[in-house]
């Protein structure tokens, strides 16, 4: 059974949405206060706040 599940941001405790198909150090944007958040864990779910560093991922 496919369900979504909603974590609490850590940042402003909004829950937010998660779904089904969230992988590992994906980085989702919180509704309440727009913070990044990575997906650190998977099994518990666990949500951490990305790290605001200039990130050179190329082209
Ligand atoms: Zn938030």
């Amino acid at each position: 059974m496919i369900t979504t599940t909603a974590q609490a941001c850590p940042s402003c405790e909004e829950p937010v949405q998660i779904g089904p198909s969230v992988r590992l150090n994906e980085i989702l944007e919180c509704a309440g206060c727009r913070s990044e958040l990575e997906i650190v864990a998977l099994s518990p779910l666990v949500l951490a706040l990305a790290p605001e560093v200039e990130e050179d991922w190329g082209e």
